[in-house]
């Protein structure tokens, strides 16, 4: 499933592809994904031409140089953006039932969306109404503007019950973060997942903060590379083969950590609300 790193690099793949560049095509395939498409989807996106791509928490949101309706997508549990297209050397692609979405540009380069699960959705949002759009008016603050200080994360955290790991997904806390990611900074921050949210303030709330920023730009560095590097022979853009120091890894030594497989059984996996929380009962306390 997506999180805000693999939505960020999606970003950064479509942003040179299309951004500045007309829609001279756009083919719907289906009537909706989560919700439905809104009506004459392709009409209304066809021949406008797009100013800029912008993340907003797991959202991409195409703005156009009309200054009209924005396009919001959303990957869902299985989205995934496919590019292709002139001076880029992957294979020809075989059409899958599951593309549900196709812009082609002025410049030649065709994106697919694709969604095997159908979990994502596609919307179009007047931009005067962004800031009250019900999917993104509750979203709390970007986890890697400079806004969000420890001070302001503390300020969150202040009072409220139940465990530091479930606030951390909350959306409305902080916009973003998924389970992968809020499980990886606690690690780093040596911050039990059962931890009550409001006992994380000062020192506890800046070492969060800090690795809440630090594991995420360490993913969207990496999904850079992927970029650049290992540009994937379908086009398809955003996943990444990433290392995760305690995500997945439940019985493992957990990597810089004094505690001993044999004596403690190693990471631990547990259910918090029905989702799995992986940790180390040594370092994260
Ligand atoms: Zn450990």
């Amino acid at each position: 499933m997506p999180e805000l790193p693999e939505v960020e690099t999606v970003r950064r793949g479509l942003a040179p592809v299309l951004e500045g560049q007309g829609l001279i095509r756009v083919e719907v395939r289906r009537k909706g994904l989560r919700i439905p498409f809104p009506d004459n989807l392709a009409a209304r996106l066809t021949g406008r031409r797009v100013a800029r791509l912008e993340r907003r928490a797991k959202y991409i949101l195409m703005h156009f140089d009309d200054g009209g309706d924005v396009a919001l997508i959303h990957l869902g549990m299985s989205g995934r953006m496919i590019v292709e297209g002139p001076g880029l050397a992957n294979a020809p692609r075989v059409a899958s039932p599951h593309d549900h979405v196709v812009f082609e540009t002025d410049a030649g380069a065709c994106v697919t969306f694709n969604d095997a699960r159908r979990f994502g959705l596609m919307t179009l949002i007047a931009p005067e109404a962004l800031a009250s759009h019900r999917l993104l008016a509750e979203l709390g603050p970007e986890p890697l503007e400079d806004a969000f200080t420890e001070e302001v994360l503390a300020e969150r955290l202040k009072g409220r019950r139940g465990p530091i790991k479930m606030a951390l997904l909350d959306q409305r806390l902080v916009a973003g973060l998924g389970n992968i990611y809020v499980c990886e900074a606690l690690f780093r921050a040596g911050l039990s997942p059962r931890r009550q949210a409001g006992t994380v303030q000062g020192t506890r709330a800046a070492r969060l903060l800090a690795a809440i920023k630090a594991v995420l730009n360490e993913a969207i560095a990496a999904g850079g590379s992927s970029l650049r590097d290992h540009r994937r022979p379908d086009g398809e853009l955003g996943y990444f083969q990433h290392s995760f120091a305690v995500y997945g890894r439940s019985g493992e030594a957990c990597p810089g950590c004094t505690c001993s497989v044999e004596k403690t059984g190693g990471i631990r996996r547990i259910v918090q609300s029905g989702r799995s929380s992986f940790y180390c009962s040594t370092r994260q306390r």
